[in-house]
């Protein structure tokens, strides 16, 4: 694909707001620091090695059926923890002060099954540059089955999307995992192909990381225990079914609903908004907060300073959104926050709304 010229953030006197609040977040992060440092090492050790102990529970004591399913279940639930707690967070460059040190942890993503080199231009380059941009934000972009643009483009089916989809979005990692990343390697007409061009080394890594993880989830347990083939298949499926009910839940409530704005570049390449407000505009938390969704979840809540603040650990989230809703209140900045509940409420009322195509001539025929 020719490579394109990116979108640019319009420019308004607003930035001072922002300038503030980062120097005011600085400050906060590293007052926290020297206290915090320990909840983010332990995070680190302890969810990979909890994913290993479960596996090697699977091959010694599987032969047992409800070890068997209960270990691919667990399984589940540990990817999306490592990926919310520790991959995320990797990425950004948020775990250690070395970079190499955060580059060797997003290897745990391929281990797990996706392929982290075109992950990391699809998180960072695209969706965090712009979200909810159409043609840019490869998050919200997943398949043609899904209208979630509302300049999107229209298929007939879509008008029933708010009934399939749901149904649809437990196979959503098995979509990833098995098909999406393939299709972003091969299929230069896709969106990562306007900034990037994937060097041969990944094709190489992206064999040699799915046959990793397929050969240890499912044949290295069939030749280690008196399984049928079945049921080890069924333990994987569980497994990704477990992982994408889980990951959905926090990926679909802080943007794709009806109270975010989709912003669109005019004829100049320009977006209406600055950078800022943009994020703002786009990005919602959850209000849904508790130890457990710090601990475990990676404070996936406290979304919009995670867009404001990406190369900041998600353990200071919370006192880095205290410091914002006070900003919010004294300059009128659109911070929002929904319950769970709410949020989810909002998606399926945005898969509606999109679902409604206004082709007239179509209507009439
Ligand atoms: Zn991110």
């Amino acid at each position: 694909m020719e490579k394109v010229t990116k979108p640019r953030y319009a420019k308004s006197g607003d930035e001072a707001i922002f300038h503030q609040l980062r120097q005011d977040v600085s400050n906060l992060v590293q007052q926290l620091e020297p206290q915090r440092r320990g909840s983010i090492m332990l995070k680190a050790v302890l969810f990979p090695a909890l994913y290993f102990l479960v596996y090697i529970a699977i091959l010694a004591f599987g032969s047992q059926r409800s070890i068997f399913f209960t270990g691919y279940f667990l399984l589940g639930v540990l990817l999306v923890m490592i990926f919310l707690n520790i991959i995320h967070d990797a990425v950004h460059g948020t775990i250690f002060h070395s970079k190499k040190l955060n580059q060797w942890y997003v290897y745990l993503f391929d281990l797990m099954g996706a392929n982290s080199y075109v992950w990391r231009q699809r998180h960072i380059r695209f969706h965090h540059n712009y979200p909810n941009v159409n043609g840019w934000d490869t998050d919200i972009e997943q398949s043609k089955l899904a209208r979630i643009f509302p300049t999107g483009k229209t298929l007939r089916i879509h008008r029933y999307q708010h009934i399939y989809l749901p149904v649809l979005y437990p196979l959503y990692l098995f979509n990833w995992l098995l098909v999406r990343d393939f299709k972003d390697f091969f299929n230069k007409k896709k969106t990562i192909w306007k900034l990037v061009t994937i060097p041969s080394v990944e094709y190489v890594k992206l064999f040699a990381f799915k046959a990793v993880f397929l050969f240890y989830l499912i044949v290295l347990p069939k030749l280690a225990l008196p399984v049928s083939w079945l049921q080890v298949i069924t333990g994987f499926a569980l497994m990704l079914l477990t992982a994408s009910v889980f990951s959905l839940m926090v990926l679909l409530s802080p943007h794709a609903n009806t109270s975010s704005e989709f912003p669109l570049p005019d004829g100049n390449n320009s977006l209406p908004h600055n950078w800022m407000m943009h994020m703002l505009y786009t990005t919602n938390d959850v209000s849904n907060d508790s130890w457990f969704i710090r601990f475990f979840m990676g404070c996936f809540n406290y979304h919009v300073a995670h867009h404001l603040f990406p190369n900041v650990n998600h353990i200071y989230y919370p006192e880095v959104t205290g410091l914002l809703k006070k900003y919010a209140e004294k300059y009128d900045l659109p911070y929002r926050q929904y319950s769970l509940r709410v949020s989810l409420g909002k998606h399926y009322r945005l898969l509606k709304e999109n679902g409604v195509t206004d082709d007239i001539f179509e209507e009439t025929m």
